[in-house]
């Protein structure tokens, strides 16, 4: 923290507000500053839990229309501010431009969809309750009601649309949200603010607080805030649902994704296909995905084809500046994190794996990785690495490679190369994820389908409408004499 004259201001139920203290944001290509932004006080923070709890109750029972009409608005703006809102993110996450825009384009589909959700989201049709002869005359009909103010917790990562998945859904469903972006990339969720800021949303409806961390387990256990969601680290995860256990909690975290590739998926194609995205989502933003490939489960029949292209397909990635349109692979969050991924590299290679190419630190780049014979009890054999490093193991038959995919204390998605309608039913049936992705990687993810993990990936689901189901229950009324 440092203190500066001009720093950018956060919002406080809807409204920009300046605070006590200034976080300073870098960027992870080079260490210049990128923005300084102000941070909320404690009073600040319980001004805008007091806000959001007292426009709840006219907010929710407010009209779906006005709801879609301010996602409307904002999707709209994030479609003619897309270049500028790409560059911001590329600058403060250091993500290559062209994800950058890939993420700014599916932000612009989050709000649209919201926006169709809110007009259609609803409770069930009346229900006769006659079947038992208590229910003579009776009728129940249900309404969806928000249970209250939602803490939104978002990651570095995808510094724009994880943010959104959070606020979208809240605002279809009309409840108020606190989002609580993370610290190294609060810019982008700030200039979010900025496009809400433009819609009529009521006051205390929505804020965007740039919260220390020091400061959040105190605000977790705000009773005033019923529901959390959270896309992060598990360890943080996890111990935001054990200090709230009665909380309505989603918690979207880590994972370790596999790709496996059959034996049918075998003609020159195919392996040139495979190799090329598995490399690709092994390395984009770095590797800094929860859902990129950490890990190639591969039939011994194509193993010694796949291989070599693997390799090269890691190697030809354009690395370098991410302005650059045609760069790949950027630098990842920060020095710290670069080193950290290097030396669980050098880790397993002290182990026994076997390096093919990259794994060396830059800086916060590290030049990408793949290996082979990792040992399953080092840190990248088990661990989440969220960097550029894949690791390559080779299996005999396709129940090997479920068993290994499965051996796992993750399970995100999985993405499985086959052609087979058979293999992949059994796939979908015995991989322990939240997603299988056939005749793909498992980093494919749209943000209307359900998502979200099992085991330490964490709990609940997220895509628009899941996200609204999540923020509200069913309320039921039953009219009797009829
Ligand atoms: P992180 O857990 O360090 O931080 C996430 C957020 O939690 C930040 O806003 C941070 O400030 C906040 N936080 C920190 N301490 C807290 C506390 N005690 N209480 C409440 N909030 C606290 O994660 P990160 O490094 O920003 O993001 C990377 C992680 O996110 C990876 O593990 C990645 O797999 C995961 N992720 C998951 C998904 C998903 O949808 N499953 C998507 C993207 C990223």
């Amino acid at each position: 923290m440092t203190t500066t004259t001009s720093p950018h201001p956060f919002w406080l139920a809807g409204g920009p507000a300046t605070g006590g203290e200034t976080l300073t944001v870098t960027s992870p290509r080079d260490g210049s500053v990128v923005g300084e932004v102000s941070v909320p006080t404690a009073e600040q923070v319980e001004a805008a839990i007091e806000a959001a709890v007292r426009v709840a109750p006219a907010f929710a029972a407010g009209p779906a229309h006005v709801r879609a009409a301010a996602l409307d608005h904002v999707g709209a703006r994030i479609e003619e501010r897309a270049e500028e809102i790409a560059r911001l993110i590329s600058a403060e996450n250091g993500k290559p431009i062209t994800w950058a825009r890939g993420e700014v384009g599916r932000c612009r589909s989050v709000f649209r969809w919201a926006s169709d959700e809110a007009r259609r989201f609803n409770g069930g049709t009346a229900q006769r309750l006659d079947s038992d002869p208590g229910g003579t005359g009776r009728l129940a009909l249900t309404r969806r009601v928000p249970y209250g103010p939602v803490l939104g917790i978002a990651p570095f990562n995808f510094p724009l649309n994880l943010c959104a998945h959070k606020v979208a859904p809240a605002i279809a469903v009309g409840t108020p949200i606190l989002l609580k972006p993370a610290p190294a990339t609060p810019l982008s969720a700030l200039l979010l603010g900025e496009l809400l800021a433009e819609t009529d949303l009521p006051e205390g409806a929505w804020s965007v607080l740039p919260v220390p961390n020091e400061a959040m387990p105190e605000l977790v256990r705000d009773e005033r805030l019923p529901i959390i969601s959270f896309t992060g680290s598990a360890a943080v995860g996890w111990s935001i649902l054990d200090s709230v256990p009665r909380k309505r909690v989603t918690l979207e975290l880590g994972g370790n994704g596999a790709a496996i590739v059959l034996a049918d998926w075998s003609t020159e194609e195919d392996l040139e296909w495979a190799a090329r995205r598995i490399a690709t989502f092994s390395n984009y933003q770095g590797g800094q995905s929860c859902i990129s490939v950490q890990r190639a489960i591969v039939h011994e029949s194509v193993y010694d084809r796949l291989l070599p292209r693997l390799v090269a397909a890691v190697e030809e990635l354009p690395t370098g500046d991410p302005m650059d349109p045609a760069t790949q692979v950027g630098p990842l969050i920060d020095e710290n994190a670069a080193r950290r991924v290097e030396s669980w590299v050098r880790e397993a290679v002290d182990g026994g794996a076997k390096l093919l190419t990259g794994g060396t630190q830059d800086g916060a780049t590290v030049a990408p990785a793949v290996l082979e014979n990792v040992p399953a009890d080092s840190r990248l054999g088990c661990e989440e690495v969220f960097g550029p490093v894949m690791s390559v193991t080779r299996v005999r038959d396709e129940q090997e490679a479920f068993a290994v995919a499965n051996d796992s204390k993750y399970g995100l998605q999985a993405g499985v190369f086959t052609h087979d309608v058979q293999a992949a039913f059994r796939a979908h049936r015995a991989l322990e994820v939240g997603g299988v992705v056939i005749g793909d990687v498992p980093s494919y993810r749209a943000d209307q389908m359900p998502y979200g993990g099992v085991k330490e990936s964490g709990v609940g689901r997220e895509g628009v409408r899941f996200a609204m189901e999540d923020y509200t229950y069913e309320r039921v009324m039953v009219l009797t004499g009829l």
